[in-house]
C-alpha cells in the first residue's frame, strides 16, 4: 500500500514512485470498444482492431529471388561444372508455359514464377553466359538457391498482424501485399484538452500586465497529434470553479479523456479538489519525481441528456516542462492503452553523461539532454541549459530526457545514464 504524504495539504494523498503511479494508471484503464473500417490510405497510425489473418500465401507462388538463369538443380554436382542451353526468358508476371528439358535452362527475372520442374536460379554474375549457353562452375551454387518459396513470408490463415498494433508504413505494405484494401481499426480516442489559469492568454492576443502566453495547450496538442487521437480543444479556462465545472462537464460529455494543465498545485489544489470531489473519484497523487508534482488522475462523471458519461481525467501541472514530462511519464502510454493499442515502452538508450549530476535517491528525476554520437560511435548526453520546471527553452533545445531512476544517487561525469529519445515519443 502507498504511504501517506508528509505535507498537511497533501495528507491522505498517496505517495507513489513513478513506477507505482504508472502501474496504478495502467491497472485502472480499459480500452475503448468502438471500431470502424478505414482504407489503407487512412490507416497509418491507427490501431488494428483484431488479428489480421492472411487470406493468401505470400508469395503466392515459388519465384526467383534474382535476375539469372533457372534450371533443374538435380544435375548439380560439386565436382564438375554444369552447362545448359538457354531456351527462353521468363519475366515477372508472365509465367512460362512451355516445358524445359534436360540440359536446358531459362533466363529468369526477379519475381518471375519458377517454371515447372525448375528449382534453382544462378545469378547472372555467378555464371558465364554467351551464344545461347550458360556455364556454372563447380561449387558456385547448390540446389534450391535463389528460389523464394510459396508462403514463405506468410502462409494462408496465419496472423499477419496482431490486434492492437499501431499501423506503421511497413504494415500498410504488408496488408496491401495480402490483397486487403481496408481494415478494421479502433475508433479514434477522443481527448478534450484545456489550460487553466487567470494569467493565461492565447498566442496572437495582447499580453495584459502580469500575464503569460498559454504554451501547454500547444505543446500538448503536439504530443496528442503524434499519438493520432482526436483532439477537442476547449481553450483556456479561468481559475473560477463555475467555469471550471462547466468546462469539465462539456469535456466529459464529448471525450474519453480530459487532459488539463495547471490548477492542481498546492496553492490552487483546494478549490479544484473540492470541485473534482463532486464529479468523480480523482486522486491527487504525490509522485516522487522532479519535475512533475503535482498530478491528479481518476474518473470523472457527468450527466448529458439523462445519460451518465465518464472520462478519465489527467490533470497535469502547469509548469510547461513539468506538463510535458508528466505527459510522457503518465499519459502517453495510458492514452495508447485506452485507444486499444499494445503500447511499446518508450525506447530507452544508454548514453555516457558528459557532466556530473547531483541527485538524491528516493525520486525519479527527468533532465533535458542533448544526445549525440561521440567520435568512437558511442552515445553521449549533455544536459541542456537551465533545468527549471518552467524553462521550456531547455526542453526545446533537448532531443531527449535523461531519466535518473528512483533509487539512483548522483551521477559522476562519464557514467552511463538512461535517456528517452523525443523522436521515439510518437
Ligand atoms: P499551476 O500548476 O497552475 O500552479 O501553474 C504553475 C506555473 O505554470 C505557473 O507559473 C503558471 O503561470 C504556469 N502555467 C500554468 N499553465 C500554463 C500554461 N498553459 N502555459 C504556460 N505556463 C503555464
Ligand atoms: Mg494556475
Amino acid at each position: 500500500m502507498p504511504e501517506l504524504g508528509p505535507s498537511p495539504l497533501m495528507a491522505g494523498d498517496p505517495q507513489l514512485s513513478v513506477a507505482e503511479a504508472r502501474a496504478a494508471i495502467a491497472a485502472a484503464l480499459k480500452p475503448i470498444a468502438g471500431i470502424e473500417t478505414v482504407t489503407l490510405a487512412d490507416a497509418l497510425g491507427r490501431v488494428l482492431a483484431a488479428d489480421l489473418a492472411s487470406p493468401i500465401d505470400v508469395p503466392a507462388h515459388d519465384n526467383s529471388a534474382m535476375d539469372g538463369y533457372a534450371f533443374d538443380g538435380a544435375v548439380l554436382d560439386s565436382a564438375s561444372a554444369a552447362e545448359f542451353s538457354v531456351i527462353g526468358t521468363v519475366f515477372a508476371g508472365q509465367p512460362f508455359k512451355g516445358a524445359v528439358g534436360a540440359g536446358e535452362c531459362l533466363r529468369i527475372m526477379t519475381g518471375a514464377v519458377m517454371p515447372l520442374g525448375l528449382d534453382t536460379v544462378v545469378p547472372q554474375e555467378l555464371c558465364q553466359a554467351g551464344a545461347g549457353r550458360v556455364r556454372i562452375e563447380a561449387g558456385v551454387i547448390s540446389r534450391g538457391e535463389n528460389r523464394r518459396r510459396r508462403g514463405e513470408d506468410l502462409a494462408v490463415g496465419r496472423a499477419a498482424l496482431r490486434g492492437g498494433r499501431v499501423l506503421r508504413p511497413a504494415d500498410l505494405g504488408l496488408i496491401a501485399s495480402l490483397g486487403i484494401a481496408s481494415v478494421s481499426v479502433k475508433r479514434r480516442l477522443r481527448v478534450a484538452l484545456f489550460s487553466t489559469g487567470d494569467e493565461l492568454r492565447s498566442p496572437g492576443e495582447p499580453l495584459d500586465p502580469g500575464c503569460i502566453y498559454d504554451s501547454n495547450r500547444h505543446s500538448l496538442t503536439g504530443t496528442l497529434q503524434r499519438l493520432g487521437v482526436q483532439i477537442i480543444d476547449l481553450g483556456l479556462v479561468r481559475d473560477d470553479p463555475a467555469a471550471l465545472q462547466a468546462t469539465l462537464e462539456a469535456a466529459v460529455a464529448q471525450a474519453d479523456v480530459v487532459l488539463t494543465s495547471g490548477g492542481v498545485s498546492v496553492g490552487e489544489a483546494d478549490h479544484t479538489r473540492a470541485l473534482l470531489a463532486g464529479m468523480g473519484e480523482v486522486a491527487f497523487w504525490k509522485v516522487a519525481m522532479r519535475p512533475g508534482r503535482p498530478f491528479a488522475f481518476g474518473p470523472l462523471h457527468a450527466t448529458l441528456n439523462g445519460e451518465q458519461r465518464s472520462s478519465w481525467l489527467f490533470a497535469l501541472p502547469g509548469n510547461p516542462v513539468a506538463a510535458l514530462v508528466t505527459f510522457y511519464a503518465f499519459a502517453r502510454e495510458a492514452l495508447l492503452q485506452l485507444a486499444g493499442a499494445h503500447p511499446e515502452p518508450l525506447p530507452v538508450l544508454q548514453a555516457r553523461c558528459e557532466s556530473a549530476i547531483r541527485k538524491r535517491p528516493g525520486r525519479t528525476e527527468f533532465q533535458r539532454g542533448i544526445v549525440s554520437q561521440a567520435p568512437g560511435g558511442s552515445w553521449q548526453v549533455r544536459i541542456s541549459g537551465a533545468q527549471g520546471a518552467g524553462i521550456l527553452r531547455s526542453m526545446s533545445e533537448a532531443n531527449a530526457l535523461v531519466v535518473l531512476g528512483h533509487d539512483q544517487g548522483s551521477v559522476a561525469a562519464g557514467e552511463p545514464v538512461d535517456v528517452w529519445l523525443f523522436d521515439g515519443l510518437a
